[in-house]
């Protein structure tokens, strides 16, 4: 057993083992195509890189000096030097817990060190050659399939990256309406333009094999198309205008996306909580859209951190809605356990997808699956030893989150 699974019981490990053999879909990642990943330069401070960052910089890395240390090659006893710091006072978060995971899986060390950041940085390198996402995802995590964010729609890696697009947002000036809906200089007259640029869009993404497109929750004021189109008309006038996110056009646009990705097929992703002003991404903000369009498929990622019982709500009334828990064990095993206790007295076993690595850096797909499959065992154990459920139950429980639930939602074949 390695040294991340010695603190489980012993019938926390007989869970974990069970999870360990599964093959399984992984519900949320942000994986750039392997070849842009090989044409960087990675080393040991790759691993820290992504969420590991916001740890580093508020706990008071300036973001400049962040940006040589881990997303640029340099000096690695210079990175050592103006990293240990900021890492020694982070080397306890969950985040960092996941780089470390990694790190001892596929580079030999459990933490970094000035005696060893110069081998750790060379092995990265010597790893980083074509087939290392197979062995990453396929070999070391059993992932059939990655449905992902952000990668362009080509980048299938052979059926193994599903991908999702993102959803027209953030039109606050005349000036986004162009990028958004033409080519950025021909003038985009009418809201009709606006929705035959959506249909465009949305069918695009669906022809090319997308398998979702990804929003982020939003205000629901009861926008209709007539105020999307006072707004268009007043950016028109005055291009210097700068609304803020909340506004009808955006709003209109957002809702009519989640109506024709369901319409053609896709599933509709949408982020919640945890995120710049997260005032705005509760999963409640959904509310007036979700009750209007109970047959429109809503995957709801991130468990709405810090909005926990507003999204599990949603998953409790509403039939198109799953709880994603992507991401949920790096923001905190603790929240992540605490969700998915209550979630499992409150939800039918086919409304929960267990694991979503959430990552930009392969590797650490597998750190955070590790801490997925070990908080996973924790509320299943803990069910168990109440005698709430038995052991074979908790295991088919397993089994669907990971595997059968997103098949079964998606609709995927394998
Ligand atoms: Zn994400």
């Amino acid at each position: 057993m390695p040294f991340y699974l010695e603190s489980l019981t012993n019938l926390e490990k007989e869970i974990v083992s069970y999870l360990e053999t599964l093959s399984i879909y992984d519900c949320h990642e942000h994986l750039p195509p392997e070849s842009s990943r090989l044409s960087r330069k990675p080393d040991a401070f790759t691993l820290f890189s992504h969420y590991c960052q916001h740890d580093l910089y508020t706990g008071g890395m300036d973001k400049e000096t962040m940006g040589k240390v881990l997303w640029q090659p340099g000096d690695l006893d210079w990175k050592w030097r103006t990293f240990e710091p900021f890492y020694r006072q982070m080397k306890h978060t969950s985040y960092c817990r996941a780089a470390h995971i990694t790190m001892e899986k596929f580079y030999g060390e459990g933490e970094l060190t000035a005696a060893n950041v110069h081998a750790v940085s060379e092995r990265i390198t010597a790893a980083n050659q074509p087939g290392l996402y197979d062995c990453v995802l396929r070999d070391a995590c059993k992932i059939i399939a990655s449905i992902n964010c952000d990668g362009p729609l080509e980048d299938t890696h052979g059926g193994r990256i599903l991908q999702t697009v993102r959803a027209l947002d953030e039109l606050r000036t005349y000036e986004d309406v162009l990028k958004r809906f033409g080519d950025g200089q021909t003038p985009v007259g009418s809201i009709d333009e606006v929705l035959d640029a959506c249909e465009n869009f949305t069918a695009n993404a669906k022809e090319k094999g997308a398998v979702g497109m990804k929003f982020m929750a939003f205000y629901i004021d009861g926008a209709m198309k007539e105020d999307a189109a006072a707004t268009l008309a007043q950016m028109k006038a005055d291009p210097s205008l700068t609304l803020p996110r909340r506004n009808p056009l955006n709003e209109f646009v957002l809702t009519t996306l989640l109506s024709m990705a369901h319409d053609s097929g896709l599933v509709n992703c949408v982020h919640t909580g945890y995120w710049n002003d997260y005032r705005e991404l509760s999963p409640a903000n959904l509310l007036p859209f979700i009750i209007k369009n109970q047959d429109v498929k809503i995957d709801l990622y991130h468990a709405g951190y810090p909005y926990v019982r507003e999204a599990i709500m949603l998953g409790k009334v509403w039939p198109n809605v799953r709880m994603n828990m992507c991401w949920t064990y790096l923001i905190s095993p603790r929240f992540a356990f605490d969700a998915l206790d209550e979630m499992l007295e409150m939800l039918p076993d086919n409304k929960i997808f267990g694991f979503g690595g959430d990552y930009y850096v392969v590797e650490k797909v597998f750190g955070h699956l590790v801490m997925a499959r070990e908080t996973i065992a924790r509320v299943l154990a803990k069910k168990v030893a109440e005698k709430t459920m038995s052991l074979d139950r908790a295991l088919e429980i397993g089994r669907k989150m990971l595997y059968d639930n997103p098949r079964e939602f998606y609709g995927f074949k394998e």
